[in-house]
This record gives structure tokens, C-alpha cells and sequence, in this order.
């Protein structure tokens, strides 16, 4: 089974969001359960928690069709003692969330060095950073997201992503969410099916494909390897609907959530509908 939605709003509180997916007729679902450009939220209620997962039972969302995403301003990977303190207890927040809305995995995007350490330790600290927030939580799964490589942040390469996984401890709790055009803008092809077998053997062969937990469907605005992440409507950027074809009818991606953070909004539910339609050709 196919699950597949877009990143929707939960302005007014989290329990809208599952309403804002069925209503462009989405099997998945993507949000933030706090504004993701602020460091601190007031918690979640009990009653806020219960409104949102009897909205989520009325709607017929199950946690693994739901990929909650992090703040952008936490760094895991941060080079500085205060940057990275804030970063850690922020996220830790972050998880804590989840796990109070009865969800079983959180998205992040891995970190930054900003020039200031180097790969290799900045990589650790992102590490030991979801070490600490999985020893501090139960039940959520710490999903890494892979990156298009802009400016200092790691995480554009599956080597990467795979170092980060080696050295997590408890990795029934770790797991990682490939965004087309992140990977695209890395220098990953994608634009035929041969590309993509190439593309997602390679994935298999270095992380392996029993962590992916969701992914982001996003066609490119800028070429191969641009290291610019620019999301454009599928099909409408440098990508073309061969790999979203792929994507929607390959078993290999059954189960977990594929959320659209496409650009345009009003384009959703005729993306999803197109993207059911072709998994369903596929059975
Ligand atoms: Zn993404
Ligand atoms: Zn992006």
C-alpha cells in the first residue's frame, strides 16, 4: 500500500492538519507540531494531544502515514558548545512531542558545520545528538532526511547518512527520508527509470533501504548536482514525472509516508490523485 499526501498546515493547532490532508485526498501526511521558526513552543496539552488523534482515527490516519518535520533552526551537528546545547534540547522538545501525539517518527534535516569543525566531527555530534534524544524518549524513530548540500550542511551523500546511522546505538530507532530534489541537487539522477534503479541500488548498497521511513517528492528547480534546493511542481522541473512514476508504482516504497512539499499548494490534490492513479496501475 501506497501512502501518499503533502505537507499540510496546522495553523489553529495540530488536530487540523489531518482534516487539511483528506480534504485534497491524501493517504499520508506531513506537518510541524510547532511553528518551525521559533525555538520554543508551550507544550502540548493533554487535551490538544487526544483532539489530535481523534482527528487523525476519524480520518483514518495511522503513525505510519504521518512524517512530522523539526524546526529549521535546530543544528544537531552544531560546532559551538551553546548552538549545539540549544539545538539538542530543542529537538528533544521536538521528539517529546511526537511521542505525546502518539506519533512513531520525527524528520529532520541532519546539520550543519558552518565551516567552523570538520565533516567527520560534525557528523558525530549529530550522532551523539540523536543518541541523547532516544535515550531521553520512547517510540519515535529519529528520521534522517538527506540534503541537497547547500552551503555547510551534511547529510548530501548516502555515506553520510550512513556514518550517521553506524554510530546511532539503538537503530531500531533511527531511520532516514530521501527528498528527490535534495537528492537531485547532490548529483543523484533521477530523470529516467534506469537512473533511478542506479539511484536507489546505490541507497540500498550504502545506507540500505530498511531504514526509509518517508520521503519527500519534489521535483527540481535547478540541474543536477546544483547543490540548491529549489522544490518545483512534478514535472515541472528538471526531474520530469519518469521518476515519480517510479517512485509511485516501485514496491520499494510501500508503507512509509511520500509527502509533496511541492511549491504550489492549489497543485496538491491533482498531484496526489496522479500519483495514486499510477500506483494503482501498478497493481
Ligand atoms: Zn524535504
Ligand atoms: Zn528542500
Amino acid at each position: 500500500m501506497k501512502f501518499i499526501g503533502a505537507h499540510v498546515s496546522a495553523s489553529g493547532g495540530v488536530e487540523n492538519a489531518p482534516y487539511n490532508a483528506k480534504q485534497i485526498g491524501a493517504t499520508a501526511f506531513a506537518l510541524f507540531t510547532k511553528n518551525q521558526r521559533q525555538w520554543l513552543a508551550p507544550s502540548l496539552t493533554a487535551e490538544q494531544c487526544e483532539r489530535f488523534r481523534a482527528a487523525c482515527a476519524e480520518c483514518g490516519y495511522t503513525p505510519s502515514q504521518i512524517l512530522p518535520h523539526d524546526s529549521y533552526l535546530i543544528n544537531l551537528g552544531h560546532p559551538e558548545r551553546e548552538g549545539l546545547e540549544k539545538s539538542r534540547e530543542a529537538f528533544f522538545e521536538e521528539m517529546a512531542r511526537c511521542q505525546a501525539l502518539g506519533l512513531d517518527r520525527l524528520n529532520f534535516h541532519p546539520g550543519s558545520h558552518l565551516k567552523k569543525t570538520t565533516t567527520a566531527q560534525s557528523l558525530y555530534l549529530i550522532a551523539e545528538s540523536i543518541n541523547m534524544a532516544l535515550e531521553r524518549t520512547e517510540g519515535v524513530t529519529a528520521v534522517i532526511e538527506n540534503t541537497a548540500g547547500q552551503g555547510s550542511n551534511l547529510g548530501f551523500t548516502w555515506e553520510q547518512i550512513a556514518r550517521i546511522i553506524q554510530m546511532v546505538e539503538d537503530k531500531s530507532r533511527v531511520g532516514f527520508c530521501i527528498d528527490t530534489c535534495h537528492s537531485f541537487a547532490a548529483g543523484y539522477d533521477l530523470r529516467t527509470e534506469e537512473a533511478c534503479r542506479k539511484t536507489f541500488e546505490e541507497v540500498e548498497s550504502t545506507i540500505g533501504l530498511k531504514y526509509l521511513r518517508g520521503m519527500h517528492l519534489n521535483d527540481a528547480m535547478k540541474p543536477l548536482g546544483s547543490r540548491v534546493d529549489r522544490h518545483a511542481p512534478l514535472g515541472e522541473g528538471e526531474i520530469g514525472w519518469e521518476c515519480f512514476r517510479f517512485i509511485a508504482r516501485s514496491p520499494l516504497f510501500e508503507g512509509i509516508p511520500l509527502i509533496l512539499e511541492t511549491p504550489d499548494e492549489a497543485r496538491w490534490s491533482e498531484e496526489i490523485a496522479w500519483l495514486k492513479g499510477e500506483a494503482e496501475a501498478a497493481l
